[in-house]
């Protein structure tokens, strides 16, 4: 059985020990010691890295009651020097630290009680039982900073599961015997087998960076001490590329950035308004053109024309405004996008076969398409051969 230096002293980083086995774990060599100060992976911590002599720790876990570390190389020596990679243990005792804290603070501010914790490499949350609000989550995150700031000493006790028990203490299932109990000195006191500081100034900071709906429950976002100064630094960085960008002190950004939103859908407004009053304007004129060409007075306009750069959506709103405006039949194609397109529409009460005219049409643009009654549409890759495919529909419609 391994002794856990790290139950006793988080901030013991270095150590010698005694290679008591040696084993092979998922292919990696790995050493069981007689003592360690490596953290193996659990209750929601993750494992500690380090070196064992020349060898790299890549990962400590507890499989069969034994504590393996597992190596980058095979470890031959009998007497090791463990080292404990210290950033990654002082950043993850801040993290599980700091969750202690954030989870008593929303307990007595929301009566909301943790059930999950997830401390990852660059996001930690906890899920909490039962909706909580950004007021709610804001005078938590004060709680437990008022807590670190008053640097309270955080001890560590073992107790029978019994005495847990009457304490009202949530002993996790498996645990026989005696319970390890985090204290911290008139605010929280849970069983905890994680590494803690000794006082709850090392935490730093406590910063929730986000809430979400999840299950029943709210998943908080959180970061601690030096994830903290990372989180706030990138967060400036993003603030001081919009200030740039939008050429407004901090101060008004969300002002200026709230008025560019309203410009931007005022010209959207702006520029349909205008389209549609070309449209209309192109309508009338098309229609003027071809009944100045009507050599039978009363007989209806038609309008045949090949354009640029029209989108099919746009040629189809022509054609229906000149129907619309007078009995005409008007022919339209434009080349846009690499296609052509075309659309053939008429007045209501015209005779001819519109989907057919389309139908042949299409044929000679190598395309597809289809319609109903008086307006039909589509589109072929030969874009060279617009006018022909004009052409024809307009001798069948003259034909009559
Ligand atoms: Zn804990």
């Amino acid at each position: 059985m391994t002794e856990r230096l790290f139950l006793e002293r988080s901030d013991l980083l270095e150590f010698d020990a005694t290679v008591v086995a040696r084993r092979q774990h998922e292919g990696r060599p790995a050493v069981v010691l007689d003592r360690t100060a490596f953290y193996a992976e659990s209750g929601g911590q993750p494992w500690d890295t380090g070196t064992l002599g020349e060898a790299q720790v890549v990962a400590v876990v507890e499989s069969g009651g034994e504590i393996l570390h597992l190596l980058d190389r095979p470890l031959a020596v009998e007497r090791v020097h463990g080292r404990v990679h210290a950033e990654r243990r002082r950043d993850h005792l801040q993290q599980h630290h700091g969750q202690h804290l954030l989870s008593r603070a929303f307990v007595q501010v929301a009566r909301a009680e943790t059930i999950a914790f997830h401390l990852g490499s660059e996001l930690t949350t906890i899920d909490l039982d039962r909706p909580v609000g950004d007021d709610e989550a804001r005078a938590a995150e004060r709680l437990a900073n008022e807590v670190v700031w008053q640097a309270r000493p955080v001890r560590i006790s073992t107790i029978s599961t019994e005495a847990a028990r009457a304490e009202r203490l949530e002993v996790p299932g498996g645990v026989a015997g005696a319970v390890r109990v985090v204290d911290v000195e008139g605010f929280d006191r849970q069983p905890c087998g994680g590494t803690h500081p000794r006082t709850t100034a090392e935490v730093g900071v406590v910063l929730i960076t986000g809430l979400e709906k999840f299950k029943a429950g709210t998943r908080v976002a959180f970061v601690c001490g030096h994830r903290a100064l990372t989180a706030f630094d990138r967060r400036r960085q993003v603030l001081e590329e919009l200030v740039s960008t939008l050429s407004a002190p901090l101060e008004e950004l969300t002002a200026v950035a709230r008025k560019a939103r309203l410009d931007l859908a005022e010209g959207e407004r702006r520029a349909r308004g205008l389209v549609e009053r070309a449209i209309e304007g192109d309508a009338r004129r098309l229609l003027e053109a071809a009944r100045a060409e009507t050599k039978a007075p009363g007989s209806p306009a038609v309008v045949v024309t090949a354009l640029e750069g029209w989108a099919p959506g746009e040629l189809r709103t022509l054609g229906s405004r000149i129907v619309e405006l007078a009995r005409a039949i008007a022919l339209l194609g434009s080349r846009a996008e690499g296609k052509a397109h075309l659309v053939f529409a008429q007045s209501e009460g015209l005779p001819h076969d519109v989907p057919a005219l389309l139908k042949a049409s299409l044929e000679v643009l190598g395309g597809r398409g289809g319609g109903r009654g008086n307006l039909a549409q589509g589109g072929g890759d030969r874009l060279e051969r617009l006018e022909e495919a004009l052409a024809l529909a307009e001798s069948s419609v003259r034909a009559r």
